[in-house]
């Protein structure tokens, strides 16, 4: 340990009591925050952050007439994503592309755009007339009995839909959202939505459970109207706010002033007085207790078995949650030197194809403000569970191997243009692996936690990797929470 690492002099450790502290203020922990704060203000919360600021991966930046994405791109819309958005105040900043945009797949060359609907279909050329009819007849439940135990994502949609739609369209998109290894993450646990699908029906087809689960969703939303205040959107929008996805937590912090604590970092928890915790700090200005009834860790897998491994050794489980690395590189090109105009979300790249850029977003296509009128803002996400020496490439590598894939897919035959390097980010541990056997990770984690009541695990390795999924949890457990810490006060009461 360096002197510059070494902790600043004894200070004088002082302890305040809160209800509920909320670990980390990525966007599950700042959706939480915000949700105990404006539906439960009868309780005293506190939120701490190691970082000196919020949002944890969600990271927007704005310079030289460049809105860019360092960490998360887009969200899928939501009710819970409208009313958080609505609630702090976003509603006239919340920006939706235009959901008619098809996602491009990169093969022979060429850009094949995804189907967007069924009408697409009799035109869709990327996969050959055998391929489209094992998938056709694999999503109507012709299809093998499913294994016993877990399915990896490459056995599952191979199962169901033949190779050719796992080689040319899941694999890209599982590169897309996880950067993973379909061959290693389960099926069962990286994709539910999909794989409750095949439960629905009698036939087993992804079609007959994606019918059926149209219908239940359309009575859901009968029975539950969505709040008349929340903007609309359609299927397939995608959404951000005009300045970046920053803009939720940052509007958080706001609301919450002095409810968020930056730069303190949970170190250890022990077990206090009357069913309550002390949780010990590293902050700016020393060590720091606070004593609390509940305590929602929301921090990356490592970082929770870090703060709780003195309180529930078993919490160690988590360590084989594994995150691989990826860059982030934004570039940006004049207009003039595209093949075509670009129109669409993004193009994904099968592995295959042995490209090292996993896939493209055209950001200033989704998004009006992003780039200057005559260029094109164009995020690449390169790296993954399947190129990890890409973490020990330079960030100049990293820029010509990105500008490289782009001029091949994007840009005019020869263009030698040199990009605008708008912004790039090596991100050492990026997404969490819902690998085979996480299921039973996360069950051993909770088993071990089984005597810590009071303390509710969250992040992005517990209730989803997506942005929504980060936005649901927060405002899903804000009531638990609320009421786990009600019993405890009446409990706390009767004894006094
Ligand atoms: C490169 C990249 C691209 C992505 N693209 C998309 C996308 O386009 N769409 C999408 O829906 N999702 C995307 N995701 C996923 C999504 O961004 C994340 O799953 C989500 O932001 C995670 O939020 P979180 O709050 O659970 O965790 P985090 O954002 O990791 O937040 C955890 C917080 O805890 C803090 N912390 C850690 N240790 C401590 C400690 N000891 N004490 C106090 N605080 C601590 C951290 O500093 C951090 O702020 C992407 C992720 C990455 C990395």
């Amino acid at each position: 340990m360096t002197l510059a690492d070494s902790p600043p002099p004894a200070a004088k450790t002082e302890t305040t009591s809160v209800d509920v502290l909320i670990i980390g203020s990525g966007i599950s922990g700042s959706s939480l925050s915000f949700n105990l704060h404006k539906h439960h203000p009868q309780l005293k919360t506190l939120t701490t952050e190691a970082r000196s600021v919020v949002g944890g991966n969600v990271i927007s930046r704005k310079e030289n007439g460049y809105v860019w994405e360092e960490g998360p791109n887009t969200f899928q819309p939501s009710e819970q994503i409208m009313r958080l958005a609505v609630d702090v105040g976003l509603k006239d900043d919340l920006v939706l592309a235009d959901s008619t945009l098809p996602r491009f797949v990169y093969w022979d060359d060429k850009l094949f755009a995804l189907p967007l609907g069924p009408q697409d279909i009799p035109t869709f050329r990327l996969l050959s007339l055998p391929g489209a009819i094992r998938a056709g007849l694999g999503a109507l439940g012709f299809v093998l009995p499913a294994p016993r135990g877990e399915e990896t994502v490459k056995q599952f949609i191979t199962r169901h839909l033949g190779s050719e739609v796992f080689e040319k369209m899941i694999d890209p998109f599982v590169s897309g959202v996880y950067a993973g290894d379909p061959s290693k993450l389960a099926m069962q646990s990286a994709f539910k939505k999909i794989f409750a699908l095949t439960k629905l029906g009698g036939t087993q087809g992804i079609l007959e459970g994606g019918i059926i689960r149209i219908g239940q969703k359309k009575r859901e939303r009968e029975q539950n109207p969505p709040d008349e205040d929340l903007p609309t959107w359609k299927g397939g929008a995608l959404g951000s706010f005009k300045d970046g996805l920053a803009m939720l937590p940052n509007a958080i912090q706001r609301q919450l002033g002095d409810k968020i604590k930056l730069q303190w970092r949970l170190v250890d928890v022990e077990r206090a007085e009357n069913g309550m915790y002390k949780a010990v700090f590293e902050t700016p200005e020393g060590t720091r207790d606070i004593t609390t009834k509940a305590i929602a860790m929301t921090t990356p897998a490592g970082a929770t078995v870090r703060a709780l491994k003195n309180l529930a050794p078993g919490i160690s489980a988590l360590e084989k949650v594994y995150y691989p690395p990826v860059w982030s590189v934004s570039l940006a090109y004049p207009k003039s030197e595209f093949k075509e105009p670009l129109r669409g979300f993004g193009n994904l790249i099968p592995r295959k194809l042995g490209i090292r850029t996993l896939g493209t977003i055209w950001s200033s296509v989704l998004f009006p403000g992003r780039a200057p009128e005559d260029m094109e803002l164009l995020l690449s996400y390169i790296g993954g569970a399947r190129d990890v020496g890409i973490k020990e490439l330079s960030e100049e590598e990293v820029v010509k191997a990105v500008d490289g894939d782009v001029k091949r897919i994007l840009l005019k035959d020869g263009s030698q243009v040199e990009p605008v390097v708008v912004g790039v980010r090596r991100w050492e541990r990026a997404i969490p692996q819902y690998n085979l056997g996480h299921e039973g990770v996360l069950n051993d984690a909770l088993k071990a936690m089984e005597d810590c009541e009071g303390i509710f695990l969250g992040g992005n390795f517990v209730h989803g990797v997506a942005f929504g999924d980060c936005v649901s949890w927060g405002a899903e457990y804000a009531p638990r929470i609320a009421d786990y810490v009600s019993v405890q006060t009446g409990t706390l009461l009767n004894k006094s």
